[in-house]
């Protein structure tokens, strides 16, 4: 006999299913989704009374930064931090951890299932550094994770860029992504961040800037890897980190990258970083530009969007933007780390703070709201902090308040700079999210995005990840310690406690390719690489727990 686990009589908010707050039942049996018996007389093995309570799919974090080389770095670059950091205390259950800025592994899984998240993307990773990225997900409990796989500066797909050799691009952004077990394909700063490796301070302007030595553009690395993906039939889009991150003035980059994909779809992350107006270098032209941007977005169903809200206090800035953190050091005053990893990528490290009497701060902080109060379908734009940049996941909370709650929003409006009224919109906007579009923004959307078809709904046959919540008035009190959160089928959480010992799975893709072009690559890798062709790719029996999510 199957077992079955019934949660009843609570307020469903399931909107892929147009179910919006309406009291019903669910059925869980084997960690899925289950259809009712027919047969009336089957009772379920057990029941959670959730009547009154709140329930929404777990939730689904599709970009923050929580494993790999850069991640390790920046938890061992903070001392200082870490020194005062809240610890997490070990339980019969749980591992001891500690939180900060950039938590450990453990504490980072424990942290996002007390707050109701089941499943997260670290959303850069140097596919040399796979293996090790697998290993710390093995360490990191109680979510389904995966990661994407850094090849906007990748070497031999700025060649077969070059080249004219679409084929080429297709096939080695398959075999890649298969090779390092990764979700998606990840564009950071295109052709940037190899400018930087070659120059001191280098980098580039636009998107139709040329790349020294390989002789393409940014508009030609996003329009031909974008393709690559949508040929591959890749469950996730591109995932664009633009050129020009955090400069005044970048927003006509940002509308740029969004027309070079020339109709294939594509994700512009921490968007929010890339909607400023105003002239570079000067302070007193900043403003925002999310009005044109949104237009865009609004206009055209290929592109979604997360946000990278910015959150006032301290926080550690992390990026495959290789000159980002050195031009973050340089704001700053503050410590730095910078890597290069052969010929895939780079990366940046710097402590920053984010002031609410800076103007500068102050309107990244109004913008990155503007970002959800103006794209008008809660579909395509998604919740983040690009944690820890912008700020921690464990703010998430206090940003669904402050969309939910227009009056909470104008007053804590009138704590930040005075100017922010004048060079942005925030004041203007009276839209209020429900509860239904709370639970798009973090978790039907994204699942939806990333092409996760058994998660982010509580239709027959999703995974049985649910997450329910206690309502109040305050929806910042609501949100950051739910009643219950359910993996798999298993209640996990209890008002932030872990119950269990378990560890989630990884999720990846292994796309088909062409493996023709294998002697291709196995010649690159004896040629220039440190490592050889065949230790390159990471095993099945390497993963912990896995699923291949490919469809196509
Ligand atoms: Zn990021």
């Amino acid at each position: 006999m199957p077992e079955y686990f019934k949660i009843s009589g609570g307020y469903v908010y399931d909107p892929a299913n147009n179910i919006d707050g309406q009291v019903k039942d669910l059925w869980i049996c084997d960690g899925k989704i289950v259809e009712p018996p027919s047969d009336p007389f089957i009772q379920p093995n057990r029941t959670l009374n959730a009547s009154g309570l709140v329930i929404m799919p777990g939730g689904v974090d599709m970009h923050c930064h929580i494993a790999g080389p850069k991640v390790n770095a920046a938890r061992k670059m903070r001392p200082e931090e870490k020194r005062r950091a809240e610890p997490v205390h070990r339980t019969s259950i749980t591992h001891s951890g500690t939180l900060g800025s950039v938590p450990s592994t453990f504490a980072t899984g424990y942290k996002y299932i007390g707050l109701g998240y089941t499943t997260a993307f670290d959303a850069a990773v140097p596919p040399l550094s796979a293996r090790h990225t697998h290993e710390e997900f093995g360490d990191t409990p109680c979510i389904d994770k995966g990661f994407y796989v850094l090849m906007g500066n990748n070497h031999y797909i700025m060649n077969a860029i070059h080249d004219e050799e679409p084929e080429r691009v297709k096939a080695f952004v398959g075999w890649l992504l298969g090779a390092a077990k990764g979700y998606a394909a990840k564009i950071v700063n295109p052709g940037g961040v190899e400018v930087w490796k070659q120059q001191q301070a280098g980098n580039v302007s636009g998107i139709d800037s040329v790349v020294d030595h390989f002789d393409v553009t940014p508009r030609q690395i996003i329009r031909e890897v974008s393709k690559a993906v949508d040929d591959l039939h890749l469950p996730h889009s591109s995932h664009i980190h633009c050129n020009n991150l955090g400069m005044p003035g970048n927003w006509q980059t940002t509308l740029g990258s969004m027309e070079a994909l020339e109709g294939h779809r594509g994700h512009i992350t921490h968007i929010q970083f890339h909607s400023y107006g105003g002239g570079e270098g000067d302070e007193n032209t900043f403003n925002s530009k999310v009005a044109p941007l949104a237009d865009y977005v609004n206009s055209h169903p290929n592109v979604t969007v997360d946000v990278g809200q910015v959150l006032f206090g301290e926080t550690t800035s992390m990026t495959g933007d290789g000159p980002l953190g050195y031009f973050l050091s340089n704001v700053y005053g503050t410590k730095w780390f910078s890597a290069d990893t052969e010929m895939e990528a780079g990366c940046g490290i710097a402590p920053i703070k984010y002031r609410n009497k800076s103007l500068v701060h102050a309107l990244q902080w109004a913008i990155g709201l503007e970002w959800y109060l103006m794209v008008e379908d809660p579909w395509r734009v998604v919740m983040s902090t690009d944690h820890p940049n912008g700020g921690s996941f464990l703010a998430y909370p206090q940003i669904i308040r402050l969309l939910m709650d227009r009056n909470y929003r104008h007053e804590i409006l009138k704590t930040v700079h005075p100017d922010v009224v004048n060079r942005s919109q925030l004041a203007d906007l009276d839209r209020e999210y429900t509860l239904g579009e709370i639970a798009v923004i973090t978790r039907a959307g994204p699942a939806r995005i990333l092409g996760l078809k058994h998660k982010g709904h509580l239709g027959p046959g999703a995974d049985a990840d649910i997450t329910i919540y206690t309502p109040h008035e305050n929806k910042e009190t609501m949100f950051e310690l739910p009643r219950y959160v359910i993996k798999s089928g298993i209640i996990l959480a209890e008002e932030g406690d872990v119950r269990h010992e378990f560890y989630g799975k990884t999720l990846h893709v292994a796309p088909e390719y062409d493996s023709g072009i294998e002697s291709s690559i196995s010649k690159w890798f004896e040629d220039f690489y440190s490592i050889r062709f065949r230790n390159y790719p990471v095993s099945d029996s390497y993963l912990h727990e896995s699923e291949n999510v490919t469809t196509g």
